[in-house]
């Protein structure tokens, strides 16, 4: 990826600071831009009016840019769920889901374009993968975003579960989450941010670390004969060394517990014996586990499970003294919900020959 531009937006509030005072400015011009680019979501360096006429000039130079991401589209689901293809400024287009529910409005984020685990039942694995997202353009997926809220709506929390794995991009994703909780910018609290990883047992304890956010682990299967099938990851990092290394980590509490996402697929892992290996694989961390029946996509083999399937599975699971819910499916009908977004509607397939 060859981009000669700075994009003001790869900086994280230090970074910016550090920036400022280097070009021979004031420190707390970086608060002031933190709160125009974020907080007030302007990124036209003319209207930013407390700035230096001749700290806009430079800012407005053909060499800065302070919008990474624009628009495409935006599609409603009927459940009020939208979902957004954005497009970088080298043409690679991303998606982002906004999913509104009672109390809150998630944000979904994407952090790579494509991803390269190939899970074997996720629709954005099938597309390969192209590169891995700059913060700018992780953070200007917000930005964009909060232009397709309803008047009365706010965003309350970022999942950071679109397209990719977050953890092979942590340097941009942990820029990403310094700008999203900085008071200045989106004073979002590190609570309401959840990062999540197919199992990337290397870098797991450097974001535990680095931020207070949620941790979530797609987990899928209680073997590693099933998992490796189904995330080839766990072929690397198998059930074993993951558990331990969670095991490990620093700062887990009921209050701040590891969730374990786990696709329930028809005849796949949606037996008795799967749930009640997944209770002892859980036993003893503090955790919740999110049931999310596998929603299809063209050309999957997977199915989901009839009701009374996922009810035996979650009985099990509360039975044995989990924490479990169960994740509806939202947006659906606009391919938008988990495992879906594969930016399906600007890849030209070779089933459908261009007229
Ligand atoms: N790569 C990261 C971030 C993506 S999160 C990760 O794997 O955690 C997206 C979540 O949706 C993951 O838990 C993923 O396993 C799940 N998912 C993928 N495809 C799905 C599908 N078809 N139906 C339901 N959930 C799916």
């Amino acid at each position: 990826m060859r981009d000669p531009h700075l994009h003001l937006k790869d900086m994280d509030p230090d970074a910016l600071r550090g920036w400022l005072v280097a070009e021979g400015d004031r420190a707390y011009r970086a608060e002031q831009l933190l709160g125009w680019l974020y907080a007030r979501g302007v990124d036209d360096p003319v209207e930013m009016t407390d700035l230096p006429q001749e700290l806009r000039d430079r800012l407005r130079s053909s060499a800065v840019r302070t919008r990474s991401l624009e628009t495409l589209s935006v599609q409603r689901s009927v459940d009020g769920t939208r979902k957004a293809a954005l497009r970088a400024a080298d043409g690679a287009i991303v998606e982002a889901v906004l999913i509104p529910d009672e109390d809150r409005t998630t944000l979904c984020l994407s952090t790579q374009v494509g991803c390269p685990l190939a899970c074997s039942f996720c629709a954005t694995g099938e597309m390969g993968f192209t590169r891995n997202l700059r913060t700018a353009e992780i953070i200007d997926q917000v930005c964009r975003m909060r232009e397709a809220l309803d008047p009365e709506e706010r965003i309350t929390n970022v999942v950071f579960m679109g397209m990719g794995e977050p953890l092979l991009n942590l340097p941009a994703v942990l820029r990403a989450i310094r700008i999203l909780v900085h008071p200045r910018a989106f004073a979002l609290a590190p609570r309401r941010i959840t990062v999540s990883t197919a199992g990337l047992v290397p870098k797991i304890a450097a974001l535990v670390e680095a931020a207070p956010v949620n941790l979530a682990v797609s987990l899928h299967a209680t073997t590693d004969a099933l998992r490796d099938e189904l995330v080839p990851l766990n072929r690397r990092f198998p059930l074993a060394t993951l558990f331990s290394e969670l095991g490990r980590l620093p700062g887990l509490s009921a209050r701040r517990p590891i969730f374990f996402e786990y696709t329930l697929l028809a005849g796949v892992n949606d037996s008795v014996g799967d749930a009640e290996r997944l209770l002892t694989l859980v036993r003893g961390l503090p955790s919740k586990v999110n049931v999310i029946p596998v929603n299809p996509h063209p050309g999957s083999p997977y199915r989901t499970p009839p009701d009374a399937a996922v009810d035996r599975f979650l009985g099990v699971l509360s039975r044995g003294g989990a924490t479990v819910t169960l994740r509806r499916s939202r947006g659906s009908d606009i391919d938008a919900a988990c495992g879906q977004l594969a930016a399906r509607d600007f890849v030209v397939r070779p089933d459908r020959p261009m007229g």
